[in-house]
């Protein structure tokens, strides 16, 4: 049975060779992340090609993701880090601005006086330590240390519950963008979405610059979280990044809000990814915790589209144990079903309802395959979120960029094809490549299900044919 749980990961010196990207993808990997947090622009052009040489050669359509850094708030400079215990008194101050305590240090954002308020928590370092913020003047606050620890240079703050006045994209952002639209990037992903408009600025600036990759919106505040609806909406896919977003809410939340954005996501028809965290402890260790084969295990239950590695694959020992991993417990538990929240699809057009009425044919056909037939894979996508029971859905489209963007689609298998004005001639040269590859024997029930146009068909056809 073939996979349909699909595989991001994200690269670095742990997998920068073209020899490891070739093993990668052999074992199962279908989109690359470049981290642009740590991506310097060089070695992100190098990476892109070396993932579409390795990739060409095995004949597969593997994507390639820029993921951009956003606007985080960090701390500046120190000149040695701060070993920080219980009741310490730390200041974070505007830059240009004078110490006023001895513990000390610049954030990057003037903006974070006007959007804190005394009583507010601050968390340094993805969790590392813990502050309670006493007191907030016009260039600075203080806080009194919660949790000991150590404050060092360009620390990552996070300040659950607290509104922010961030911009949607930094200058940076806006440079990483346009490098991500010269190296064809498949996907682009916004740092920090936090609601549709800043999704829309995100577009509207990366179709500026010419550019054709899919928007992915990574979740990872409360305020995101609350305009969950209108990004859902307004994006091609959804990151519910655990990361960013296990410090931002109460992590006793974190698995409920996990599987309410999975859930909305199939309601409404829109790709999600589940991030972070997954294998964390084999950036170290061979085999996976017991919890982390069950936290894959539930993600895969509830039918994600793609499942995402960070530190595992771009420093981590077991990249391609890691992978495994991934394959191994994936098609475990796809054996058994999944959560089903493709049924709460909701209709909205004439092209998901064929959509929903193809999935109900061939999911009364004992062994049949799905075939679509998609210029830009809209259908494809919508076909996939019904969540087929079948372990052949295959996408037929004339271009590798929309293969390469269904590569991160649960379930599907895209291949290349031009389209006939015949779709008779169309769907013939289809099945003859499905039975070259021994996905169909004779006489296998193929439901096809076509949006385009042709001599003899209209938009919106489906039809029942045998290999
Ligand atoms: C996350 O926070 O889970 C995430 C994927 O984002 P980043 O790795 O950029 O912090």
């Amino acid at each position: 049975m073939a996979r349909k749980s699909k595989i991001t990961i994200t690269l670095g010196p742990a997998t920068e060779t073209p020899e490891m990207i070739g093993a990668l993808i052999d074992g199962g990997v279908n989109v690359f992340r470049l981290n642009m947090s740590h991506a310097p622009h060089e070695w992100a052009a190098k990476m892109t090609k070396q993932v579409r040489a390795e990739s060409e050669k095995r004949n597969s359509h593997t994507a390639v993701l820029f993921d951009l850094t956003g606007p985080s708030i960090r701390t500046g400079d120190v000149e040695t880090p701060y070993e920080l215990k219980m009741g310490d008194k730390v200041e974070f101050r505007a830059e240009g601005s004078d110490a006023s305590i001895p513990i000390s240090t610049t954030v990057n954002y003037p903006g974070m006086m006007n959007d804190v308020t005394a009583g507010n928590v601050l968390v340094v370092d993805n969790g590392a330590l813990l502050m309670h913020i006493d007191r907030v003047d016009d260039d600075r606050i203080i806080c009194d240390v919660r949790t000991p620890g150590k404050l060092g240079s360009r620390r990552h703050i996070n300040l659950p519950g607290v509104r922010l006045n961030l911009p949607a994209l930094t200058p940076k952002d806006h440079k990483d963008l346009a490098l991500a639209v010269e190296c064809g990037a498949d996907f682009i992903a916004g740092s920090f979405v936090r609601d549709a408009a800043h999704v829309r600025e995100l577009r509207e600036a990366m179709e500026a610059l010419e550019g054709d990759a899919q928007i992915v919106s990574k979740i990872e505040d409360q305020e995101a979280v609350r305009n969950i609806d209108s990004i859902i909406k307004t994006t091609d896919v959804i990151m519910v990044a655990r990361g960013d977003l296990g410090i931002e809410v109460d992590f006793e939340d974190l698995p409920i809000l996990q599987r309410r954005i999975v859930k909305r996501c199939h309601e409404l028809g829109t790709r999600v990814i589940v991030a972070t965290q997954l294998l964390e402890s084999m950036i170290s260790n061979p085999t996976p915790t017991r919890a982390e084969v069950t936290d894959v295990m539930n993600a895969a239950y509830e039918e994600a589209d793609s499942l995402m590695l960070s530190g595992e694959t771009s420093v981590g020992l077991y990249p391609e144990r890691c992978v495994e991993a991934l394959v191994r417990i994936t098609s475990r538990i796809e054996r058994s079903g999944g959560h089903g929240f493709g049924q709460n699809v909701i209709l909205r057009d004439e092209r998901q309802k064929t959509a929903r009425a193809a999935v109900t044919l061939a999911d009364s056909l004992p062994d049949a395959r799905l075939v679509i037939l998609t210029r830009r894979g809209v259908l494809a996508n919508h076909v996939a979120m019904m969540r087929p029971r079948t372990n052949g859905i295959y996408a037929v489209t004339p271009t590798g960029k929309v293969c390469r963007q269904l590569s991160l689609t649960r379930g599907i298998r895209a291949f290349k094809m031009a389209f006939s004005s015949n779709i008779e001639e169309t769907v013939e040269r289809a099945t003859e490549e499905l039975r070259s590859l021994d996905l169909v024997r004779p006489g296998t029930p193929i439901v096809i299900v076509s949006d385009i146009l042709s001599d003899h068909f209209a938009a919106n056809s489906i039809l029942l044919h045998h290999a």
